[in-house]
């Protein structure tokens, strides 16, 4: 057993194409024989960015120190473009300013199955970029606004907001990307020129935060999707349930080539959600107590990021006793179903910590579930982040003594996150497997079948489910 110092792959990100001398330290317990386990870790990159060849190596030291045993080598290395990329290049310049004309999920009604169609897709306009996605998954967001129970319709409407892909094309004026690139949209945006962008608090940027009402794109008030002229419009600003969509160029994160899209897709929504929600806006101290309300992937994220703060007690509240078994793989220590009790969940927390949790995280979308993550939390310092998206017409209801008594409540969208400049270094910790995201995938199924995600969403049987795009 060999472990490698850097991210094996991540070398077309740390070092132009060519030939390289690189020292490295191998970790082993055996010093012996590196060569093959050298060209296992070097070409591990499931994404196939890059190709490295070993052109020849050298132990140049070999170190038993108290705990480890560790051996230098001198790596002779020639890093290549993998065909993949290539080919992502030369498509690029096929279509680049053309239509597109792909496969895409529309919805077409309020709650009715995606229909898959042939879509075109327009070149994408200043500021803008086009995507080929390779990976999508389904949030929770997406199934409210397709249900439009609490929510404003707009029909038909192409979805999808979580995914990975790589861009094919640049509209005018992008200089921050180029085809090939890899990449994760984001429903949100930074522009990197308002206020909020400037402000070190915030990431609710002025020209592109969330709107869930508008469906078409900024720059010229119109969709780039149509099918035989009729305009489909977009959602969150991403429409991902698509071969080839346009985004602007602000809701587009730039990653590691070496992270592999099939899984880092779900940071670019729920898991950096809810792991946001945790480390960046509650805060909790380490030893401290953290209810989450809600055990879907976006809670389950937020419970992780509890664990890595070093809170000491997590307790998961959900009214779907199939999520305990897994919140418990999340480091979930305690279990509360509010339906279980003939009180208020807020009042059985409150009796379970000995006058109120430090932290909470509502992760439902249900306006009892906030409330209850408010009262719940200790007077003097608690804090409450509320995360899931309410109905068009909820409304928070409590006592303001509850506020007198020193109980504050916040709230996040994308768990604070800027999407272009932190995103990346939340693809980082799942690279140096400080991050697990393996385990928020419950599903995966071909895109193809995307009313499978729905239907495995709905029983609260999935955290996520993946669709790969078959083209
Ligand atoms: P999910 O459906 O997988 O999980 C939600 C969980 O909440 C379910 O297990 C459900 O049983 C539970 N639940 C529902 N009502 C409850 C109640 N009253 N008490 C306790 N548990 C209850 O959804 P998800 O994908 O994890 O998303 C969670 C929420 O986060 C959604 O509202 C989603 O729209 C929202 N969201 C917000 C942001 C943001 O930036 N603020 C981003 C992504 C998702
Ligand atoms: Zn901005």
């Amino acid at each position: 057993m060999l472990s490698f110092p850097l991210p094996s792959a991540s070398f077309q990100h740390e070092y132009e194409l060519g030939m390289h001398v690189i020292e490295v330290k191998i970790i082993l317990e055996q010093a012996e024989g590196p060569h093959d386990n050298l060209v296992d870790l070097f070409n591990s990159d499931p994404t196939e960015a890059c190709r490295i060849e070993i052109l020849g190596h050298k132990p140049t030291h070999f170190c038993t120190a108290k705990r480890e045993k560790y051996l230098c080598v001198r790596v002779c290395v020639l890093i290549k473009k993998s065909s993949r990329s290539l080919k992502a290049k030369k498509m690029a310049s096929k279509t680049a300013g053309k239509v597109i004309r792909c496969k895409a999920a529309v919805a077409w009604e309020a709650g009715k199955p995606l229909v898959m169609e042939e879509v075109e897709v327009a070149p994408p306009q200043a500021n803008e970029v086009r995507l080929k996605i390779l990976f999508t998954a389904l949030c929770h967001t997406d199934v409210y606004f397709w249900e439009a129970k609490g929510q404003t319709p707009l029909f038909p409407r192409l979805f999808g907001h979580e995914a990975g892909g790589v861009v094919e094309s640049v509209g005018e004026g992008v200089t921050d990307l180029k085809p090939g690139d890899h990449v994760l949209p984001v429903f949100t945006g930074e522009c990197k020129e308002c206020a909020h962008c400037k402000s070190e608090e915030s990431n609710m940027c002025d020209l592109l935060r969330i709107n869930t009402d508008r469906g078409v794109m900024l720059n010229d008030g119109k969709s780039r999707f149509s099918i035989n002229g009729q305009p489909i419009y977009h959602f969150v600003g991403t429409s991902t349930f698509s071969e080839y969509t346009v985004v602007h160029v602000g809701c587009v994160a730039k990653i590691n080539p070496a992270a592999p899209l099939d899984k880092v897709c779900v940071l670019s929504c729920g898991i950096s959600t809810g792991l946001g929600a945790t480390l960046n806006v509650a805060k909790p101290y380490k030893g401290s107590s953290v209810a989450v309300f809600g055990l879907g992937a976006v809670g389950l994220a937020a419970a992780e990021g509890a664990r890595l703060a070093g809170a000491s007690r997590i307790i998961g509240v959900d009214l779907n006793p199939k999520r305990f078994a897994e919140a418990k793989k999340f480091g979930v220590t305690e279990f509360v179903n509010p339906k279980d009790y003939d009180k208020p969940v807020q009042e059985v927390i409150v009796e379970m910590t000995n006058g109120g949790v430090d932290r909470s995280v509502e992760c439902t979308g249900s306006i009892s579930a906030m409330i209850s993550a408010f009262e719940c939390v200790h007077d003097g310092w608690g804090v409450a982040v509320l995360v899931g998206v309410p109905n068009k017409d909820d409304a928070f209801k409590t006592h303001p003594i509850n506020l007198l008594n020193e109980k504050t409540i916040k709230g996040t969208f994308f768990g604070n996150y800027k999407p272009r400049s932190d995103l990346p270094s939340v693809v980082e910790m799942y690279m140096n497997k400080e991050l697990e995201l393996e385990k928020f995938i419950t599903h995966e199924v071909p895109f193809e079948e995307i009313n499978k995600a729905f239907e495995y969403m709905l029983k609260g049987e999935s955290l996520r489910c993946i669709m790969r795009m078959s083209a």
